[in-house]
């Protein structure tokens, strides 16, 4: 063993009152993120194409005092919509000066050919004829134009639809793996391995280092007693590493 992951000092995805299923304060995560020793922090909070308050989130985040050694960052996570990659970004987001640092995707339901489908939709198509090939096909597609459409952006929780919709990372397999990972390098994108979700797994986490892919952990935390505190991704990424020489 080599010791904790230099990773687990960072929590690049954590919720504030601004996502209305969450408990915490911007102060409250904030300073949650102090206490856990942590250097880097993403406050991100859900929106969809129609939110406007994101510039609040922004002059909210920059007001709050910040202690040394920590690095507060932003996002705002939004969600994968289809095949073609498109993403519900409200349409006035600014990313980069004056705005959120980052976009982060997440895939809450499964990018279909004519739009989102629900798990059960898509349970569905599976026991009506759509392969599990074809599925996972269908899903790495999105997913590499959903990053080439938004470059530099965060992957949050990615490949958590899967056991969703009865399908398991396992099935993708090395070479849609690397077909992945190589786009996230190529397009700038940073992939969490996130708590909560315990994904992507072992697997995709050596897809990525191969590829040269940017890696951060997350917590998906939506109450600030959760902010920076890992378990299940300090396992994944202990079982990414090499096995070690006897
Ligand atoms: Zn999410
Ligand atoms: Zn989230």
């Amino acid at each position: 063993m080599t010791g904790p992951s230099p990773l687990l000092l960072g929590d690049y995805h954590v919720h504030s009152t601004f996502s209305d299923d969450a408990r915490s304060t911007l102060a409250e995560n904030i300073a949650a993120a102090h206490r856990a020793g942590l250097r880097t922090v993403r406050l991100t909070d859900h929106v969809r194409a129609s939110t406007a308050w994101v510039p609040e989130f922004v002059a909210a985040v920059a007001s709050e005092p910040v202690a040394d050694g920590l690095t507060v960052l932003t996002g705002v996570e939004v969600k994968l919509l289809d095949v073609t990659g498109a993403v519900d970004t409200p349409a006035d987001l600014v990313v980069g000066a004056g705005g959120v640092d980052a976009v982060v995707i997440g895939d809450h339901q499964f990018p279909g050919t004519d739009g989102p489908w629900s798990p059960e939709a898509t349970k569905e198509r599976l026991a009506a004829g759509l392969s599990a090939d074809d599925a996972l096909d269908l899903l790495i597609e999105a997913s590499i134009r959903a990053m080439e459409g938004t470059p530099h952006a965060q992957l949050a929780h990615w490949f958590s639809i899967l056991p969703k919709v009865g399908l398991a990372e396992e099935q993708l397999g090395a070479s849609r793996l690397a077909a992945w990972a190589a786009a996230a390098a190529a397009t700038g994108t940073i992939v969490e391995v996130n708590e909560k979700w315990a994904c992507p797994g072992p697997d995709a986490v050596r897809a990525l280092r191969a590829a040269g892919a940017r890696i951060v952990a997350s917590t998906d935390s939506h109450d600030a007693a959760d902010v920076g505190r890992y378990d299940r991704v300090a396992a994944v990424l202990d079982a990414a590493e090499p096995e070690e020489q006897a």
